[in-house]
């Protein structure tokens, strides 16, 4: 074993940690070649309207089908890129390609697209939403951009400068996973959102669980104040549905209504047909 010399301290050697790294170093590389090889693809998770059930968008979730390593999923890859920097470019594919698909439906369903930390922080960013806008034709109050706290806390003023560029565009923001950072209820009043998503965690225990309950319920009381809809994730089961529709959460998403499947599973949704114009019947 090495030994501890103060705050020259030399690192065990530890090879399991070795390995995790060199993995992790792989998988870096991997990713680089992945995405000109085409082994990145979205997937779409339903987001439907509490009272009514119908779908009012989706939520564009990324997914990596790696050539020898079994479904790799978003929690072990995205944080990966996230430290290589690789992010910003694999997140810009992300945001083409959603835009692009988006465009495609015959309905006019909202597209919501997850940004990370250093795409929010990228100067290049509200520009290169603004190009891939124009040049997917998507309608930009159509997009809604997911964004968490730990993208806006590090440099506030920043952040609230490119939200609002963001939305000078026309599209919409959205706070992802709300309740499970240090600030959130700061956030809300700071920043103007669109929409809040509470984070699975809390819909979770709202059956089993006061404490989740109660976040949720002050969450709801507090957005509406604010006149901000809210979103639950990850809702289940009818216990769930029941307890939100009963707080008055306007949105909800989860397996409950659909998991996240790829585009050739939603054109039935997103093309269907809701009345029939002539200029339609002809085509038919
Ligand atoms: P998120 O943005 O909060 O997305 C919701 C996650 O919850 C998704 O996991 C979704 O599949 C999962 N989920 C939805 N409904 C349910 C449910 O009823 N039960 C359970 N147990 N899970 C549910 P996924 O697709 O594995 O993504 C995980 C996270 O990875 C996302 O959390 C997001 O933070 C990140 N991510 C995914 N795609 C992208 C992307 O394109 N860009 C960036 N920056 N991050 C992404
Ligand atoms: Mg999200
Ligand atoms: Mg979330
Ligand atoms: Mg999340």
């Amino acid at each position: 074993r090495a030994k501890e010399t103060g705050s020259n301290a030399v690192c065990f050697y530890d090879a399991s940690m070795d390995r995790a790294v060199r993995e992790r170093n792989v998988l870096a590389m991997d990713m680089r070649s992945g995405l000109l090889r085409g082994e990145f693809q979205l997937h779409y998770q339903r987001q439907n309207d509490t009272f009514t059930g119908a779908v009012v968008g989706f939520e564009a979730l990324l997914r990596w089908n790696h050539p020898y390593r079994e479904n790799v999923p978003p929690s072990e890859f995205i944080p990966i890129a996230e430290r290589s920097g690789f992010i910003v470019e694999l997140g810009e594919w992300v945001l083409r390609e959603a835009c692009r698909e988006a465009a495609s439906w015959r309905n006019p369903l909202s597209i919501a697209v997850n940004v990370a930390t250093q795409q929010l922080a990228d100067p290049r960013f509200p520009g290169l939403v603004q190009d891939i806008l124009q040049e997917t034709g998507l309608d930009p109050a159509r997009l809604e951009l997911e964004i968490t706290e730990t993208g806006i806390i590090a440099d506030h003023q920043r952040a609230l400068q490119t939200i609002r560029h963001l939305k000078s565009l026309g599209a919409r923001i959205a706070m992802d996973d709300y309740g499970t950072g240090y600030s959130s209820l700061s956030m809300l009043l700071a920043f103007p959102f669109d929409k809040i998503k509470i984070d699975r965690q809390f819909v979770d225990g709202v059956a089993t669980s006061a404490q989740s309950a109660a976040i949720v319920r002050s969450t709801l009381i507090l957005a509406s104040s604010l006149e901000i809809p809210v979103l639950a994730e990850g809702v289940e089961t009818d216990e769930h549905v029941n307890f939100l529709r009963e707080e008055g959460c306007v949105q909800v998403q989860g397996y409950f209504y659909g998991k996240p499947v790829p585009r050739t599973e939603i054109e039935a949704i997103v093309n269907a047909v809701a009345d029939h114009r002539p200029d339609q019947a002809k085509v038919a």
